[in-house]
């Protein structure tokens, strides 16, 4: 018999459960044992709560029942998410996880949009996107699979309480077999041949030893970083802004089924509706303004009473130079952070443990699989960042330095080529690899006013008349699916209903 190979996960907030419910549910327990330390004195950052329909994907894998999950973490259903005030005061568009209207006789949508567009004639994009219209009436329910149905065009992922999802992981995880140990670790010892790491030990005495470590130590990176030193690529340049001041605050109604992320002077805001509370948090740059003026903003444009004390978090965006260095793979917040704009952390957290897996198991000499993964994660954090970048550069504000400084900034090359070959004749860069794809590049180049000189000519033989009379249709069609919809409260409401009386 083979020995087992010891995976130790160092650190128990969502990404330490994610990796060790995903860790046990996917590997063989004859080969590989999985162990969990966290600290309960340190405790996790709590924040976290908008993610990407990919969550769901993550659910299913591990065999999480949603409703059970809908409940555990006071979660609602996310369409999209709205954006105020970024392409200038007063504007809004919705970045949905859905298409934009359906091809047309081989043109994409929304190229036939702009051609009727120079008269204004097509009206808003948003208007032909079945999640859009969903999210302004306040509406859900699932998608059908039929790809045929304008009803199949739009995915959805869920708002949940950030401190409810790791416990229940942990049940799930425990269940498959993992140990977690109570504890700091103090000191953590390395081989002296190659410097992988040999075991950790901790306050308590307890000593662990592994063949592979997973650090989700947060942003303390305590075995990535302050052990095997693996550098840190900082991107604050392109994304200046470090902090974050949050707080809860009384649940409104209706519930609505998006997040809102709204611009202010030097950064922005989010609300994001739970079933129990609001989740608040203004982001922004303490290069431009400082704590108190961002508290005083946060507090300024908060609906209901606040549920706690607000509290400030910092951050240095950027990614480690090296995800995976020696035998230790880092994850989630220890792997890098990029601002909670698109809700990405927790799906590059996901991302992060699938590759992981995919690359089990590796020999002694796994520097392959390291290469292969760095540069995969490499990829992902970059497309990530450039994405974001997007939302502050291509706006038309000049009402702060704040805006000033990023609308003028210079963007990565990567970027300017996107934005470059959009501007020309919409034409949206492909890719292999890459969270977001083309509809959602087209929401926020044409919500934040990005309008292609010409379109691309593939629509240039149809009539307009006939086109018109075809995106007229489809916004009937649009809105009668939209109408027989349920409410997103009542919807969640039976769901929760539904998961209890089964109980
Ligand atoms: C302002 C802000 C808003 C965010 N919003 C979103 C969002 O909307 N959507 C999204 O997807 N993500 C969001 N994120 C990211 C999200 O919070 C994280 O991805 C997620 O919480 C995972 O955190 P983590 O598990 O990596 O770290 P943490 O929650 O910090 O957990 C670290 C763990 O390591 C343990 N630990 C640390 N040091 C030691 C030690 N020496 N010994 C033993 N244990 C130790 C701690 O006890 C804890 O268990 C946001 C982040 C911030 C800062």
């Amino acid at each position: 018999m083979r020995a087992k190979k010891r995976i130790v996960i160092v650190g128990g907030g969502t990404a330490g459960w994610m990796a060790a419910a995903a860790l046990s549910s996917m590997l063989p327990r004859q080969e590989f044992s999985i162990d969990l330390v966290e600290s309960e004195q340190i405790g996790i950052i709590g924040v976290g709560e908008a993610t990407l329909p990919h969550l769901r994907h993550f659910n299913e894998t591990i065999g999480v029942d949603e409703t059970e999950f809908l409940k555990a973490t006071s979660a609602t259903l996310k369409l999209g998410i709205e954006f105020v005030n970024w392409g200038d005061v007063g504007e809004r568009y919705i970045h949905p996880f859905g298409d934009f209207g359906r091809t047309i006789q081989g043109a994409k949508f929304h190229q036939v949009w702009r051609k009727l567009n120079p008269d204004a004639s097509a009206g808003d994009i948003g208007k032909y996107s079945l999640p859009v219209r969903m999210c302004e009436a306040g509406k859900f329910d699932f998608p059908e699979s039929d790809y045929r149905a304008i009803t199949s065009t739009y995915g959805y992922a869920y708002q949940f309480d950030a401190t409810r999802y790791a416990p229940f992981l942990r049940k799930i995880a425990e269940g498959r077999g993992v140990r977690r140990t109570e504890g700091i670790v103090n000191a953590v010892n390395q081989a002296s041949e190659n410097g992988d790491i040999v075991s950790i030990e901790l306050d308590n005495g307890a000593l662990l030893t592994g063949d592979y470590f997973i650090d989700c130590t947060g942003f303390r990176g305590v075995l990535i970083d302050q052990t095997l030193k693996a550098g840190y690529e900082d991107w604050s340049h392109w994304l200046p802004c470090d902090r974050a001041v949050a707080v809860p605050s009384a649940a409104t109604s209706p519930i609505l089924p998006y997040t809102r992320a709204t611009a202010h002077e030097a950064g922005w805001q989010w609300r994001i509706p739970l079933q129990h509370r609001m989740g608040n948090g203004h982001v922004y740059s303490s290069s431009f303004i400082d704590d108190d003026k961002a508290e005083a903003i946060l507090r300024a444009n908060i609906e209901g009473e606040l549920k706690a004390e607000p509290r400030v978090l910092r951050f240095r965006t950027g990614r480690r130079k090296q995800f995976w260095s020696r035998n230790c793979v880092s994850v989630g917040l220890a792997s890098g952070f990029l601002e909670p704009l698109e809700s990405t952390s927790i799906h590059l957290t996901q991302l992060a443990i699938t590759n992981f897996i995919e690359l089990l198991p590796v020999s002694s000499d796994m520097s392959r699989e390291r290469d292969e993964y760095n540069a995969i994660m490499a990829r992902e954090f970059e497309r990530v960042r450039d994405f974001l970048i997007l939302h502050y550069h291509v706006t038309r504000r000049h009402d702060s330095a704040f805006w000033n400084h990023v609308r003028t900034m210079e963007i990565p090359t990567t970027l300017q080529e996107k934005i470059d070959l959009f501007s020309a004749r919409g034409r949206v860069a492909r890719y292999q690899q890459g969270l977001f794809l083309e509809p959602s590049w087209l929401a926020v180049y044409l919500g934040q006013g990005l309008i292609p000189a010409q379109p691309d000519g593939s629509a240039s033989q149809l009539d307009d008349a006939e086109l018109a009379a075809r995106i007229a249709a489809l916004d009937s069609e649009i809105g009668s699916a939209v109408s027989r919809m349920p409410h997103h409260d009542n919807k969640l409401a039976a769901l929760v209903q539904a998961g209890r009386a089964a109980q």
